[in-house]
C-alpha cells in the first residue's frame, strides 16, 4: 500500500488541490446528495444481454467527485485492498482531468473498469469513508467514479499504458488469467521480469470472462484492459493446462525462477440429495461457462444449454443471482431463487439481489431442496422443498437454518442449477505432492509475501482463499508480486 505519510505532505498539498477544497465550504460539499447510477429499464433489459448499469455521465461525475472531502485521513484508502489512492483521482475527476484520474487508479489497480463495475464497495472502501463512519450519509460514490475514469479513459482513444521497469532478464510464470494471476502479472512487469500468463481456457480473464454475465460486465471491458497488459509487455499463452500440458518442473527447465500460482476456486460443490444427478440440473459454474464462453445461449450452435422455463437456483450468492438472471433472459417464465436463510443473511451484494428483484426474479427464502423427481427420461419435472426457520449465530455470524418437520411440499421444476459454492481447483496441488494444502484443498501460504511451501511458488485468490471476490484476490496477487520480487531480488543483483 501507498505511504501515506508522503501523501499527506506533497499531493494533498499541491496548489490546485488546496484551491479545489477551498473553492466550497466542506458544509456546502457535504450537503450535496449522492448521485444515482442510470440502469436499464427492467422489464427490457431481463429479456437481453444489455448491461444494466450505465455508467455515471461526465456532468454527474463531477458533482459526485465534489462531495469528496479530501480528507487528511482518507479511511476510505484503509478499505481498498489494492490501496488505491483514492481521494487523488476522485479529485482529479473534480478538476474535470479524467484522463489524469485513470492513471491514478492504473498506478495500483491493473483492473479498474472490472473494478468499478463488479466490487462490493459498500463492504470496503465506501464503508470506510468519511460520510459513513462519521457523518452517517450516503458515502462518496467511489465504485461509480473508478468507472467513470476507467471507461472514459477507454473510449478517449488515449489508453495510457503504465510504465514498466527496465527489462531484469528473469522469467516468471503466472498460472491462471483471472483477477489474481493479471494483478501479480502487471506488478511482476512493472518490475522488469519477463512475464507469461499460462491459461488453461480458450478465453483470458477466469470468472470474470466465464462466470460473471455480459449484462454485468461486458467481455469487451475485460479485453481492453488484457490487451493494455500485452502493451506493457506481459505474453499471454492460452490453452496450456498446468500440471497436464506441460508441468512447473517443464517451466523449470525452460528457465522459470518464480510461479505464481492463481487457479481459482473452480469446482462445483453439490448438496448430495437424492436425485441431484437428474439430467437438466446444472452446477452454476457449468450453466455459466456454457453460455458466456460457448455460446450455448445461441440455439444454432454446437454446445446449446436447455433455456428451461421453470428454473429453480439453489443459493444466495452473487453465482447464483446471475445464474437466475441469466435463465430469466433465456426466457424462463418462472426463474426462482431457493435459498436456506432469510434474505437479509443473503452472500450476494445488496445490488444484485436489487436488479433480481425488478426484473421478476422469485425468491424462495426459507427454504431448501431435499430431493429431485425425474420422468421416464431422466429429466428433473420437480423439487421437494422443506420450509427453515433461523436459529443462533453460526460460526459465520449468520443465524443458522433449521428445518421444519413436517413442512415438505412439491415445486415444479425443468432446469435446476446448483450454486452452493465451491472449492478449489485441486489440479496444482494434485500435481505437486510437496506443495502444503488445507483440509478444505487451498495452497497454504506465508499471508504477508503469499509464498508456499515450496520456495519458488507463490499462490493468490480463490486457490488460497476458497471462493471469496476480485479485489481481495488481486490484493494477493500484488501482495505475491512483490514476494517473488523479494524472492529472486539475489537474481537481479547478480545480474
Ligand atoms: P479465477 O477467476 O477463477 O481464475 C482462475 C483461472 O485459472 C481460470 O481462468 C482457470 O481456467 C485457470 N486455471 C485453473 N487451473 C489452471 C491450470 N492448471 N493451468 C492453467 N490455468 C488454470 N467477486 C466480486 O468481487 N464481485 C462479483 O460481483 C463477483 N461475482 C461473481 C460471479 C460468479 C458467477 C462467480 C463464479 C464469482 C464471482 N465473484 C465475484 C468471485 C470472483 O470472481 C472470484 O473471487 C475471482 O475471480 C477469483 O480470482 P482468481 O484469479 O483467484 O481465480
Ligand atoms: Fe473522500 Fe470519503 Fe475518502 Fe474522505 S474518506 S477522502 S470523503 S472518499
Amino acid at each position: 500500500m501507498e505511504d501515506l505519510t508522503a501523501y499527506y505532505k506533497t499531493e494533498r498539498n499541491q496548489e490546485w488541490r488546496v484551491e479545489l477544497r477551498k473553492s466550497k465550504k466542506a458544509k456546502e460539499r457535504t450537503d450535496i446528495k449522492r448521485v444515482s447510477m442510470p440502469e436499464a429499464d427492467p422489464h427490457v433489459r431481463n429479456k437481453n444481454s444489455e448491461e444494466v448499469n450505465k455508467g455515471l455521465p461526465a456532468d454527474k461525475a463531477v458533482i459526485e467527485a465534489s462531495r469528496c472531502l479530501d480528507c487528511a485521513n482518507p479511511t476510505c484508502i484503509t478499505g481498498c485492498p489494492v490501496g488505491i489512492n483514492i481521494p487523488k483521482f476522485i479529485k482529479y475527476i473534480e478538476k474535470e482531468d479524467f484522463l489524469n484520474a485513470a492513471k491514478v487508479l492504473k498506478e495500483t489497480n491493473t483492473l479498474p473498469a472490472v473494478c468499478g463495475r463488479v466490487c462490493p464497495q459498500e463492504k470496503q472502501c465506501e464503508e470506510q469513508c468519511f460520510y459513513s463512519l462519521s457523518l452517517k450519509k450516503d458515502p462518496v460514490a467511489i465504485g461509480h467514479l473508478e468507472r467513470f475514469a476507467a471507461d472514459f479513459e477507454q473510449h478517449s482513444g488515449q489508453m495510457s499504458v503504465p510504465e514498466v521497469g527496465q527489462p531484469l532478464g528473469i522469467k516468471v510464470a503466472v498460472i491462471g488469467s483471472g483477477p489474481a494471476g493479471l494483478a501479480c502479472a502487471g506488478d511482476l512487469i512493472k518490475f522488469g521480469y519477463d512475464v507469461t500468463v499460462y491459461e488453461a481456457l480458450h478465453e483470458l480473464g477466469g470468472v470474470l470472462k466465464y462466470g460473471i454475465p455480459e449484462f454485468r460486465l461486458p467481455n469487451s471491458i475485460v479485453d481492453v484492459e488484457i490487451d493494455n497488459m500485452k502493451k506493457m509487455g506481459v505474453k499471454f499463452r492460452k490453452d496450456v493446462i498446468i500440471g497436464k500440458t506441460l508441468t512447473i518442473d517443464d517451466l523449470r527447465k525452460q528457465g522459470y525462477k518464480a510461479f505464481f500460482v492463481g487457479s481459482g476456486a473452480g469446482l462445483p460443490n453439490f448438496m448430495n440429495i437424492p436425485g441431484e444427478n437428474l439430467n437438466n440440473i446444472f452446477s452454476a459454474n457449468e450453466y455459466l461457462t456454457r453460455v458466456n464462453l460457448m455460446n450455448a445461449a445461441n440455439n444454432d450452435y454446437d454446445t446449446p444449454v436447455i433455456s428451461g422455463n421453470l428454473v429453480a437456483v439453489i443459493g444466495g450468492g452473487n453465482t447464483a443471482m446471475d445464474s437466475v438472471r441469466t435463465a430469466k433472459r433465456l426466457g424462463a417464465e418462472r426463474a426462482m431463487i431457493i435459498y436456506r436463510r432469510s434474505r437479509e443473511e443473503m452472500p450476494a451484494r445488496v445490488e444484485e439481489v436489487k436488479h433480481a428483484l425488478e426484473e421478476d426474479i422469485e425468491f424462495m427464502n426459507l427454504h431448501s431442496p431435499v430431493a429431485y423427481s425425474g420422468d421416464k427420461e431422466g429429466k428433473v419435472t420437480s423439487m421437494r422443498l422443506q420450509k427453515m426457520k433461523l436459529g443462533e449465530p453460526d460460526a459465520s455470524g449468520r443465524r443458522r437454518p433449521i428445518p421444519i418437520e413436517g413442512s415438505e411440499f412439491d415445486v415444479e421444476v425443468d432446469t435446476v442449477v446448483v450454486s452452493v459454492g465451491v472449492s478449489p481447483n485441486p489440479l496444482i496441488p494434485s500435481a505437486l505432492p510437496e506443495l502444503k494444502v488445507s483440509d478444505w484443498g487451498t495452497i497454504e501460504v506465508n499471508p504477508e509475501t503469499m509464498q508456499s511451501s515450496v520456495s519458488d511458488i507463490f499462490a493468490g485468490g480463490d486457490i488460497v482463499r476458497g471462493g471469496a471476490t476480485v479485489i481481495l484476490a488481486m490484493g494477493d496477487g500484488r501482495k505475491a508480486a512483490a514476494g517473488i520480487h523479494k524472492y529472486v531480488g539475489h537474481l537481479v543483483k547478480a545480474n
